[in-house]
Order: structure tokens, then C-alpha cells, then sequence
């Protein structure tokens, strides 16, 4: 099955931008740490779209979400540090505005000079953007002419920017991000090179099964990893000992098993680990076989199998990396995850890597600069990949003729 893409689905190249005011809907959503921003990947990943728009001489207003503010005011989710660090980045003037829905916005649009460009403050400080609220949408489109989503972070959600908004204006599309994110996701989904080989890890089987469903059919096998591992491996009778395991997904999971093997593909478990008895311990010791013993629990795969799992990596033309295969937070528990990394770093193939934590895992192992795309989106690029439609892209999709009411 083909993924239906970006078919139908405008870019931002498609429009005449000058003197337009464009409503950019971004994923700005960058981890905080006391105000101070800790990573700033998805910042710089809209630059591209900002500065286009900008070189056109569009008039600016640009929105995000950041994380899940408590009620309005609530300034651990102000995206005021942002707004300092985008002023940094694209050398203008960044005027935060308060409230997103705010008639001040008018006046301001009208005398906006050329070095400067309007930031909403976090839209999830109204309540109608998560409820998709056609209020807060009609808000927003009373003074949007085109809008554009480059949030691909935020696409599987159908909320009021990402959803009710674009419903009613005529002119939208995308942004260079989701158009890059998609093509390459798409790579995934349509004749890809093979070998053809999932790593799959983190903590839980049962956040995976629709990626592992839909990966069935298309890939050539299976690496895992990471807590998920063990679920496998106690479905096969092997014990555990104290490893965190997924009882109620063992019976899924052994007949996962039999039918890769019914198909013909490959399964690669882990044939050791690193256990420790005391997590708190920062200490991991290897076990000599896959068993692990009674009162110790896996928080890495063992050194023998990063050895089997790098050979298949380089082996393979095409691979997907989504869930690290340790605790890898721990600098103590992180080699596993990052021989990973590496042996994708050094893997001619194609390599992408999906899911918040694993990008996390990429960048902190030094070779994030060696994989061939690393998405911004956790659950978007997930769902995407599982065949999932998702909302932010569906509502931009140009059917017939045009449903939209216009705009102003
Ligand atoms: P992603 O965000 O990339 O989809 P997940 O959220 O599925 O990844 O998994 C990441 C989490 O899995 C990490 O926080 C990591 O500590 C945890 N994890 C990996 N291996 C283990 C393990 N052996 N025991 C407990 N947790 C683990
Ligand atoms: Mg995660």
C-alpha cells in the first residue's frame, strides 16, 4: 500500500506572499528547563519556512504550542524564551503577543515594519485550541490570510490551528519541514531499499503494536531492544528476573513471533544484557547468555549482541530506529543505545530515526549528524508510519474543488 503523501497538499512556493499576512503554525514546543531552553532542534527546524516567508516580505504571525500549561497565565509554559532566542536566530524583531486571540493583533498588523514578526503566545493558553474550538479558529482567521503548518510535531492532533483554523481559509499549505518530514517518511513506506530493517525499543510493547503491525508487511526484520525486549524473551520462556515485562501483552506478543517466522523474517532478540540489582547503583554487569537471573533486572542490551545488532545494522540498506535500547538517561546504561547509533552512523543505507526519546538518544550519542533524517515529530512520524491519516495534513488536502468559506 502506497502512502497517499503530500498529494493535494500546497506549499508554501505555491503562494504569493508579499505584503500577506501569514499565520505560521509551528512546532515550538523545545524543552525548558527554569526557562532556559535545553534543546533547541525544533527552533531551528523552522527556520527555513520563517526565513522564506520572510525574504518574500510576508507580514509574520507566527504560533506553537509548549507543553500542557496549567491555565493561562502559567508562565513555566510562556514561550517568551523562545521568542528571545528566534529574535537571536533570524536577527529581527520578535514581538510576543499575549493573548493569541487578542483584537490587539489588527493595529499591530497594519503598522508592522519589515525587521519585525508577531509570536502568539502558547495557543494552549486559551482552552479552545486542544478542544479544537471554532471560536478560537474564527479568531485566528479573521486576520489570516494564508495559512501555513509546519508543525509536523502537532499534525496528529486535530486541534483549533491545526484543524478548525485552515477549515476556513481558502489559501493554506505547508511548510518546508512537514514537506521534508513526509517525503522522507514516505521513503519508509514506498519501495524501500533492502535489506530493510526495523530497531525497534523503549519501554513499551504496547505503544508500538500499530507500528509494528503496519511494519510487518514491509520490512525484512526486526531488531529489538530496550524494556520491550523483555516481554519478547519472556514470551519465549526465557527468563527475565526483575525486568520490567508487559504480562498482558504476552500472549500478542508470541504470536508476533510465530507469524515473522511463518513470513520468513528476521527476529533479532538480545543474547545478553547488562543487569544490575540496584538501578539507583549506576552500575551494570554483563550476563553471559540471554537469562538473566532472579533478582537483577536489564537495563541495556549486553555487549555480544550490540555486536550482532551493528553487523545486521551495516548489513542493511534501509533502517528505522524508533525506542532506545536502554535506559539510556543514565550515562551508565547508554551504551547499548549508543553503539546503536553508531553502527547506523557508519551503515551506508538509508537511516531514520522516529520518536522523541530516540532523537534524544541520536543527539546525545554525537552521531546525529550521520543519520539521513531524524524526525521532529514523536507521534506524528509513528502514526504516520502506521498508516495513520493525520488531521493537520487531511484538512490542507485540496479535493475537487475547494470546500474552504474564504478569507478575508
Ligand atoms: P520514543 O520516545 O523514541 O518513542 P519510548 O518512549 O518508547 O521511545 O522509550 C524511551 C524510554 O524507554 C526511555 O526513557 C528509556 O529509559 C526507556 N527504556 C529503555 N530500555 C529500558 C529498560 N531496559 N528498562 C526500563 N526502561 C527502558
Ligand atoms: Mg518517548
Amino acid at each position: 500500500m502506497a502512502s497517499v503523501g503530500l498529494k493535494g497538499i500546497k506549499t508554501i512556493r505555491d503562494f504569493e506572499l508579499a505584503d500577506k499576512v501569514v499565520f505560521l503554525r509551528l512546532d515550538l514546543n523545545v524543552p525548558l528547563d527554569h526557562g532556559k531552553i535545553t534543546d533547541e532542534t525544533r527552533i531551528t527546524a523552522s527556520l527555513p519556512t520563517i526565513n522564506y516567508a520572510l525574504e518574500k516580505g510576508a507580514k509574520l504571525v507566527l504560533a506553537s504550542h509548549l507543553g500542557r500549561p496549567k491555565g493561562p497565565g502559567d508562565k513555566a509554559c510562556s514561550l517568551e524564551p523562545v521568542a528571545t532566542r528566534l529574535s537571536e536566530l533570524i536577527g529581527k524583531e520578535v514581538i510576543l503577543l499575549e493573548e493569541p486571540s487578542s483584537e490587539a493583533i489588527k493595529p499591530l498588523l497594519t503598522g508592522l515594519r519589515k525587521n519585525q514578526v508577531i509570536l502568539l503566545e502558547n495557543l494552549r493558553f486559551d482552552p479552545g485550541e486542544t478542544e479544537n474550538s471554532e471560536e478560537l479558529a474564527e479568531s485566528l482567521a479573521s486576520f489570516t490570510q494564508i495559512y501555513i503548518n509546519d508543525a509536523f510535531g502537532a499534525c496528529h492532533r486535530a486541534h483549533a490551528s491545526i484543524d478548525a483554523l485552515p477549515k476556513l481559509i481558502k489559501q493554506k499549505g505547508i511548510g518546508f519541514l512537514i514537506e521534508k518530514e513526509i517525503q522522507m517518511l514516505d521513503q519508509l513506506m514506498d519501495k524501500p531499499q533492502r535489506p530493510y530493517l526495523a530497531i525497534m525499543g523503549g519501554s513499551k510493547v504496547s505503544d508500538k503494536i500499530g507500528v509494528i503491525e503496519s511494519f510487518m508487511d514491509k520490512v525484512d526484520g526486526f531488531i529489538i531492544g530496550g524494556a520491550m525486549a523483555y516481554t519478547f524473551l519472556k514470551a519465549k520462556g526465557i527468563p527475565v528476573g526483575q525486568s520490567r515485562v508487559e504480562t498482558d501483552k504476552l500472549n500478542y506478543t508470541r504470536e508476533m513471533i510465530q507469524r515473522l517466522e511463518v513470513r520468513g523474517k528476521t527476529l533479532l532478540l538480545p543474547v545478553d544484557h547488562m543487569v544490575t540489582s540496584n538501578i539507583a547503583s549506576n552500575k551494570a554487569t554483563a550476563t553471559k547468555d540471554n537469562v538473566i537471573p532472579e533478582n537483577m533486572m536489564g537495563v541495556d542490551i549486553g555487549p555480544q549482541t550490540l555486536k550482532l545488532y551493528s553487523s545486521a545494522i551495516l548489513e542493511a540498506e534501509t533502517l528505522f530506529w524508533n525506542g532506545p535500547m536502554g535506559i539510556f538517561e543514565n550515562p551508565a546504561y547508554a551504551t547499548g543505545t549508543f553503539g546503536v547509533a553508531k553502527a547506523m552512523a557508519d551503515s551506508k543505507g538509508m537511516k531514520i530515526v522516529g520518536g522523541g526519546d530516540s532523537a534524544a538518544a541520536a543527539e546525545a550519542s554525537g552521531y546525529a549528524g550521520q543519520m539521513t533524517h531524524i524526525s521532529t515529530g514523536g507521534g506524528a512520524s509513528l502514526e504516520y508510519l502506521q498508516g495513520d491519516r493525520l488531521p493537520g495534513l487531511e484538512v490542507l488536502r485540496q479535493k475537487k474543488q475547494s470546500e474552504a468559506v474564504g478569507s478575508m
